[in-house]
């Protein structure tokens, strides 16, 4: 077991540091107030190689492996998870399209993902009555000549009114799961409306749309994998895109807890530093180490999908973990600040409205204790 990073690693997660730190935290909390979609900083992002650290060269990405992908959301999480959000989302779609896509569909759309051209990618999938049950989604695809129709709604879709490259989910049968299938889609398609966008508790500078498709046509040539392989598709997204939320919440717990750290040294009641008393020692010794056991298993699971090892039991374990911990630590993050701690002075009360999603999107926790306990029970034979 080697804890140290490889150079690559390094220079990964040195360049996402120095870009979040000087370029995305000092506008963090002016894009959560006034809701600024970061389009600007996703241009920067695709220069620096941050929206496609997993992807290969030849179709523009960093090439640089899971581990460092984790490593760099972490970064950008710390300093702005509206910011991060979009950043996984975009990551995941390139990856998706570099593992089923045709050559044709890889060298059209990955550049444009990897570069930034597309500003970001869009991974629709959940439908108003079908979030955590996509197989129950009712939009639908429908062959006509060597065109496929699409109608139905997508809700909830991230960076969707930005997003100039979409993956999307019809029902191409009545098949159940596997009547799912998977399209690319172009941001200005005729028959797209996008939505109104969402009000959010947290994530305010991310864009959160519904997506509306009134035969809405895409050549043939823009099904991605297999017809009726959409499923499938959409699991092995979700298991890469849990390492990235689990990396999100890691760094948003960490900037909860650097900031608890320089409160508790600063603020003094009852004549010392609220930092000397043992109840606040304790809460950051717990917070510390939680949010430490978070990253182990972030890093564990996204070592074992770089080297091509089933993962989907640890990328759940990690999501699960780390959404939880981002949760406890940021409440216990305001707890240390007092009143402090609820105004917007501080960033701590954005980092606890934007974790309290993290528990909710890529998979609930309830979805996430299904699937370890289904990996768990299938393991024992
Ligand atoms: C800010 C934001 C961004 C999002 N971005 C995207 C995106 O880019 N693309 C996309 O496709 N989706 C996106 N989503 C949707 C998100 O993935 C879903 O909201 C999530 O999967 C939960 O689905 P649901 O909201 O329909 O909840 P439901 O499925 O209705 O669940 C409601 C409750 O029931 C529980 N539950 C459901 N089924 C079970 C079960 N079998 N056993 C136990 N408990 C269960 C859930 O855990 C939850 O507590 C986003 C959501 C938000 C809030």
């Amino acid at each position: 077991m080697n804890f140290e990073l490889s150079e690559t690693q390094l220079l990964i997660r040195d360049t996402a540091r120095k870009f979040a730190r000087e370029v995305v935290a000092p506008k963090a909390r002016q894009t959560d107030r006034e809701e600024i979609f970061p389009a600007e900083a996703y241009r920067q992002m695709g220069e620096l190689g941050l929206l496609g650290v997993n992807v290969p060269a030849e179709y523009g990405g960093a090439e640089a492996g899971v581990v460092s992908y984790a490593l760099a959301v972490i970064e950008l999480a710390a300093a702005c998870a509206s910011t991060s959000v979009g950043m996984c989302v975009t990551n995941m779609c390139a990856e998706l399209i570099c593992q089923f896509g045709s050559e044709a569909q890889k060298k059209r759309f990955v550049p444009k993902l990897c570069s930034g051209e597309a500003i970001a990618g869009s991974f629709a999938l959940s439908e108003a009555h079908a979030g955590s049950d996509p197989g129950a989604g009712s939009t639908n695809a429908v062959k006509k000549g060597d065109r496929w129709v699409i109608n139905g709604s997508k809700q909830w879709i991230t960076s969707g009114a930005y997003a100039g490259v979409m993956v999307v989910w019809a029902r191409t049968s009545n098949a159940g799961n596997k009547g799912l299938s998977c399209f690319l889609v172009e941001q200005g398609t005729p028959g797209l409306t996008i939505g109104k966008a969402e009000d959010k508790m947290g994530l305010r500078g991310s864009n959160t749309v519904p997506l509306v498709f009134e035969n809405m046509e895409v050549g043939e040539d823009r099904l991605l994998g297999r017809e009726g392989d959409g499923f499938k598709l959409a699991m092995v997204a979700l298991d890469g895109g849990r390492v990235g939320i689990a990396s999100q919440a890691c760094g948003v717990g960490r900037a909860a807890i650097e900031a608890s750290v320089r409160y508790a040294k600063d603020r003094h009641a009852f004549g010392q530093p609220i930092g000397d008393f043992q109840a606040l020692r304790f809460m950051l010794a717990d917070m510390t180490t939680q949010q430490q056991t978070a990253e182990l298993l972030t890093f564990r699971a996204a070592s074992m999908k770089e080297k091509k090892q089933p993962f989907t039991r640890e990328a759940s374990m990690a999501k699960l973990y780390a959404s939880e911990m981002s949760n406890r630590v940021c409440d216990h993050a305001v707890q240390i600040h007092g009143g402090y701690g609820y105004i917007d002075e501080f960033p701590v009360e954005r980092y606890l409205r934007d974790a309290r999603v993290q528990t909710i999107y890529e998979g609930t926790s309830e979805i996430q204790r299904i699937v370890i306990a289904r990996e768990v029970i299938k393991a024992a034979g």
